[in-house]
């Protein structure tokens, strides 16, 4: 490109200090610095800028090679994942995101509804669409698919849409292909579940992709827990995230959670006290719709250990 040339960008790859941009009229990676200081209203994070994110850079003349980042788009949304940290900082793992894809096994190992449902409401509360990938369907026994179509049902009538997959053999692959077409998608699961399998299965060329995308990272900078967007085809991206579990919710107030369950968001001006919190309170519509099974009762213990600060990750 034209030394100075203003060009636009998506960020493919974070290191922290170093940031890989995919560039939109060229189709070339760059490697970029961040110019000047990024803040977020009301938020502290440790990152300014995350993968998926789109920046507008300038390729400098005789910069070894380095491009600059001037200008961060304003996100249509964004996943953040609580600071592990004492920092009191939380880190924005994805931007600009059209759908996260949860993989999950009902068998070796069975992921647990506590686990999904998290999930779910973490990207409720982000807006970002959710559908589920049950995977290893070669692993079911006879009833397996009976009990998979009843959770998948299940999650279905909620708005949560479903593909079953087997990574390993290529079954249900070519549907999961169909559902990422023209979109960015993070990948999401518990380990051991089979997202790097499914990985494997979508992007051609995996490992050139990736080691194309090393070859900007910071050498000897441990960046394995960065996420990172994988091209599948032109158009069409998998962000993936090695090492994140699950995506914390910053700061939720409890009387907020309610209304990230569909089922419950329907209901919430109903009950007889406005500050219901649909535990054991009179008049509640929650519990009686529970009672009545119209309120799945997994999908309401789990509202129950999250409104407790159970941390029920497993
Ligand atoms: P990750 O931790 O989610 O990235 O999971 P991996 O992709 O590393 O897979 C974990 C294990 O499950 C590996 O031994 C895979 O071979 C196995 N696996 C992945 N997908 C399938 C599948 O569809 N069926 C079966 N039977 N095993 C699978
Ligand atoms: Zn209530």
């Amino acid at each position: 490109a034209t030394p100075n040339a203003l060009l636009h960008g998506t960020v493919v790859k974070s290191t922290g200090s170093w940031y890989v941009v995919r560039g939109t009229e060229t189709g070339q990676l760059y490697r970029c610095r961040l110019r000047g200081k990024f803040k977020i209203k009301g938020l502290k994070v440790s990152n300014p800028l995350a993968v998926g994110d789109h920046v507008e850079f300038t390729v400098e003349a005789q910069g070894e090679g380095a491009a600059v980042i001037s200008t961060i788009v304003p996100r249509r949304n964004y996943i953040i994942r609580r600071s592990v940290h004492k920092t009191g900082h939380s880190h924005i793992v994805a931007a600009n995101l059209d759908q996260a894809l949860l993989v999950v096994t009902l068998v070796s190992p069975a992921t647990s509804f506590g686990f999904i449902d998290r999930f779910l409401v973490t990207a409720e509360a982000y807006h970002v669409p959710v559908a589920l990938l049950f995977n290893k369907t070669d692993l079911y026994d006879a009833d397996g698919f009976e009990y998979q179509a009843e959770i998948a049902g299940m999650y279905a009538s909620l708005g949560y849409p479903s593909r079953t997959c087997a990574a390993t053999t290529g079954e249900g692959v070519a549907e999961i292909d169909q559902l990422l077409d023209g979109k960015v998608s993070l990948l999401a699961g518990h380990s051991g579940v089979g997202k790097s399998t499914l990985i494997n299965a979508l992007v051609p060329d995996l490992d050139l992709k990736t080691a194309e995308i090393s070859e900007f990272s910071d050498k000897g900078v441990h960046t394995t827990t960065f996420a990172e967007m994988l091209e599948v085809r032109p158009g069409t991206f998998i962000i993936d995230t090695p090492g994140i579990k699950e995506l914390g919710l910053v700061d939720m107030p409890p009387a907020e959670l309610a209304g990230y369950f569909p089922e419950m968001r329907a209901l919430l001006n109903q009950c007889r006290y406005h500050n219901c919190q649909h535990t054991h309170e009179p008049g509640c519509v929650v519990r009686e719709a529970v009672d009545q099974g119209r309120i799945a009762l997994p999908r309401y213990d789990s509202y129950l250990s999250m409104l407790a600060g159970e941390d029920n990750r497993h």
